[in-house]
């Protein structure tokens, strides 16, 4: 869009006082434009958060998508008289950068004043995993080790290594990828449960720690519980994407940490362990052959690519945002085709740069 036309767009923020409730302006930006969808978009939107969210992230980086979903949360109930209580969990980060892992330790520790997650008990602390590929078992790290390309391998080389190293997770991940895989974790001090679902209730999914039978229909239904929605964030590795980076694609050392991410939604979503995931990445990351396809059969994808300067804001940073949703548990009422989805989102969310 060029600055011209941009003059027809809606202000963005333009002073401080602005920033201070962008969070708001961004709820009346999606709820307050007296279409014909905006009771339904409401209604949608509200019956998540009447149930416990539960947010993992990996590749956390300093965990910016807990600052984006509680400013969200605490602008929804200052600004609407909603009967709900957003109860976000934070479960876990990851990240394999130990500079992160200690902001993310002092940003969320005892001294941040939301250090607890809205409307949870103050005991529960979120786990900080440290490496990604810490939640296989040693055997299939140890397999993926001897497969890496060996650093003279060409580019084809290294593609092709990639490439044997998906498939031969994909083919071994009944086993790679259990339900009840464990990770060291730097806030317990000891290897904690993966799945947010199992970290949090492990007395509802003993079936699938110790073995024996999914609770009975007669217990379900003398002890009513509503699963909590279960969400992961992720800002995948880049370097082999971007511009900036040596732009080695898919022969970017990166790919074997993205063949376990990738692995992880498919299992994760086949167990109904996890509902839906939102992945960002450089705006040349090819969305199609590295995660919409390898994901056809348990998830639906979609796809905007978007920039702060499309927010208002002074900076050209385009990136690829990506959300999945588990098929089995969830449905998409949006558009259909990424053309239309990225046309949609720029209906909200495009404001006018006034800073
Ligand atoms: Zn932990």
């Amino acid at each position: 869009m060029s600055p011209f036309s941009r003059q027809a767009l809606p202000p963005g923020v333009a002073t401080s006082a602005d920033l201070d409730v962008w969070p708001e302006g961004l709820l009346a930006s999606i709820f307050e434009v007296g279409d014909d969808e905006e009771q339904a978009r409401i209604v949608r939107f509200s019956s998540h958060f009447k149930r416990t969210v539960l947010m993992s992230s990996d590749y956390s980086g300093y965990w910016g998508d807990r600052e984006a979903l509680t400013l969200l949360a605490e602008a929804c109930l200052r600004m609407y008289n909603w009967d709900l209580q957003p109860q976000i969990t934070w479960v876990r980060a990851c990240d394999f950068n130990p500079v992160c892992r200690q902001v993310i330790k002092d940003a969320y520790g005892p001294y941040d004043h939301r250090a607890q997650p809205i409307g949870a008990e103050p005991s529960k602390k979120a786990c900080i995993l440290v490496n990604l590929l810490h939640r296989i078992p040693k055997v299939a790290s140890d397999w993926i080790d001897a497969a890496r390309p060996a650093k003279q391998a060409s580019v084809q080389e290294a593609v092709a290594a990639h490439q044997d190293i998906f498939e031969w997770l994909d083919a071994n991940k009944l086993w790679v990828f259990p339900a009840d895989a464990v990770s060291q974790c730097v806030t317990c001090g000891q290897e904690c449960f993966v799945q947010p679902l199992l970290k949090m209730y492990p007395e509802k999914y003993q079936h699938l720690i110790s073995g024996g039978d999914p609770p009975s229909k007669k217990a379900r239904t003398e002890q009513p519980w509503t699963r909590p929605l279960v969400i992961n964030c992720s800002g995948t590795t880049c370097t082999g994407w971007t511009p900036a980076g040596k732009c080695l694609r898919q022969a970017d050392p990166s790919e074997i940490p993205h063949a376990v991410y990738v692995l992880d939604r498919m299992r994760s979503a086949q167990l109904e362990l996890e509902d839906a995931f939102i992945q960002e990445n450089s705006a040349f990351y090819d969305y199609m052959v590295k995660i919409k396809k390898p994901l056809e059969q348990t998830h639906g994808i979609i796809k905007v690519v978007w920039g702060p300067i499309k927010g208002g804001f002074p900076v050209r940073r385009e990136r690829s945002y990506m959300a999945g949703w588990n098929k089995k548990t969830m449905a998409w009422v949006g558009p259909e085709t990424d053309e239309d989805v990225q046309a949609h989102f720029a209906s909200f969310c495009c404001t006018r740069c006034g800073l």
